[in-house]
């Protein structure tokens, strides 16, 4: 994408109301715009990156034979009136409006109701089992603290998947697969050496659920870390009962705070029951549905990862997450030779599969670095007057700041990445 195109511009000044480091970035790099608090727009830049976070961890979901739905937003009162749900002294963050007719529904902040009401339809007998079901859809949450920008939304993209099974003993291992899965998730979104598995509050069989805690000084939630055996318990549930259960020492264990990136929960037969999600097993005798929950907040993760991966210049993307791969500057003089290379070198990029931002604006070089400091792509390529003397370009790695000087044929291919990324987030 040529940057003349980019309609976003960067600002010097995070808005007066914004108190988020995650936002302020975010915001100063024209990733997001703030609507108000709490509600944020995704912009070109951050929607390429929101994206890219969606299908890695689309790419897990589905190796653990998740099946991709969309369930609408309004939700129908009968069904949350089941688990007894609906009641605001009992949720209260609920988003709720109304029909011409007066009929009330609810804007959904999570979605095992509907679909397990939904799943009905689909399973009766034992063969129909198990399933695992998801999604990526916008949740609606009333959250009284909006206060750290993209971390908390109240309308915020959330991937939830639900496990269906015929005991507790095939979920146990659907819901280790997940965990699985989810560590992959993070290691891949380039958070896995500061994500902890951490022991919650318990779900409906189990003892404990468990959260993916990053830790951040941004975060809302405090964990207690055994970093040797890359374990954490919630300061939630720690009492001695706890660190004997898990064969740990509290001694061994630091406070951190920390951000809930994703948690896993098993929820038994509560949902199956209160709807009435049975199937037939083998001897044609009606069982309850047992039922996990997985949930992820894309939005959460990506503003984890700009509070992570930051420094006082701006942002630092993991090649994963980048909204592109390649940054590449050009320094115009005063004849249009560097910007006819730029203009080559931009195309046999692109062609070659990389993703490139190029800045084909007229601007001072100061500008430009700033802006490219700030908006934080990993490799920046820089194109001038005195690079094209001896045919190269400059490679800068946001990263580190290191700088060498390339021959252009050496970094037209992506194979040039694949080794300079090695080792990397
Ligand atoms: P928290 O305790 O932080 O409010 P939660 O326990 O309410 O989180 P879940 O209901 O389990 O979270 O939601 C699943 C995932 O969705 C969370 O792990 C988190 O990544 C994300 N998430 C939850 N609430 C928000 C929010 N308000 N904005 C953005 N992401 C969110
Ligand atoms: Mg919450």
């Amino acid at each position: 994408m040529k940057q003349t195109h980019l309609f976003t511009k960067t600002r010097r000044e995070a808005p007066k109301d914004e108190v988020s480091k995650n936002a302020q970035l975010l915001i100063r790099a024209g990733y997001i715009h703030k609507e108000m608090a709490g509600v944020y727009d995704y912009l070109p830049l951050g929607l390429r990156v929101l994206n890219k976070i969606v299908g890695i961890i689309r790419e897990e979901m589905n190796a653990i034979g998740g099946q991709e739905v969309l369930l609408s937003a309004l939700q129908d009162r009968a069904k949350w009136e089941a688990t007894n749900r609906w009641d605001e002294k009992i949720v209260d963050i609920w988003f709720k409006t109304k029909l011409q007719n007066d009929t009330e529904l609810g804007l959904g902040f999570t979605h095992e109701e509907p679909l397990t009401a939904l799943m009905k339809d689909h399973i009766q007998s034992y063969k129909n089992l198990p399933q695992a079901i998801y999604q990526f859809q916008n949740k609606f949450r009333n959250e009284t603290r909006a206060k750290s920008g993209i971390l908390r939304g109240r309308e915020f993209l959330m991937k939830d998947l639900y496990s269906f099974n015929i005991d507790e003993k095939t979920h146990d291992e659907y819901y280790e697969s997940a965990k699985k899965a989810y560590i992959r998730i993070f290691d891949r979104l380039g958070i896995g050496g500061e994500t902890y598995v951490t022991f919650a509050s318990g779900g409906s069989f189990s003892k404990y659920s468990h959260e993916f805690q990053t830790i951040c000084e941004a975060g809302e939630d405090i964990i207690f870390v055994n970093e040797a055996k890359r374990i954490a318990i919630n300061k939630e549930v720690l009492s001695d009962e706890v660190l004997k259960d898990l064969g740990l020492d509290r001694s061994d264990m630091v406070e951190k705070k920390s951000i809930e990136v994703g948690n896993i929960f098993d929820l038994g037969t509560k949902f199956s029951d209160a709807l009435g999600l049975n199937y037939k097993d083998e001897l044609g005798k009606i069982k309850p549905v047992v039922m996990g929950c997985y949930g992820i907040g894309p939005g959460r993760a990506m503003g984890t990862i700009a509070e992570v991966w930051s420094d006082d210049k701006g942002l630092v993307w993991p090649e994963s997450v980048a909204p592109f791969q390649v940054h590449l500057i050009a320094l115009y003089g005063k004849d249009d030779k560097v910007r006819k290379a730029a203009d080559e070198l931009y195309t046999k990029l692109s062609e070659n599969g990389v993703e490139v931002l190029y800045d084909d604006r007229e601007g001072s070089a100061g500008e430009k670095f700033g802006d490219s400091d700030l908006i934080g792509i990993p490799w920046r390529y820089i194109i001038s007057e005195k690079t094209l003397a001896t045919d190269s370009v400059e490679v800068k790695d946001r990263k580190t700041g290191k700088v060498e000087m390339k021959k252009v044929g050496e970094i037209l291919n992506i194979p040039f990445f694949a080794k300079a990324s090695k080792g990397r987030q």
